[in-house]
């Protein structure tokens, strides 16, 4: 899942970011049903929230930006 940058009201930038799911156990994601189940459905375990979020430094020009 991709969350887009955008311009918060108070005028922050959330930068673009990605969040990532996966089963502790083997690795592989999890899906929206693994995901709703609580159980890996390629190793059987339950997989642990292991949450992975890569945060892209994103240089957005700043238009708009005048004196
Ligand atoms: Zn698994």
């Amino acid at each position: 899942m991709i969350v887009e940058a955008k311009t918060l009201k108070d005028g922050t930038v959330a930068n673009k970011y990605e969040t990532h799911l996966e089963c502790d156990n083997c690795g592989m994601n999890v899906d929206a049903e693994e995901y709703a189940s609580g159980t890996c459905s390629d190793c059987g375990e339950p997989w642990n929230e292991k949450r992975h979020m890569i945060i892209h430094v994103t240089s957005i020009p700043m238009s708009g930006q005048s004196s």
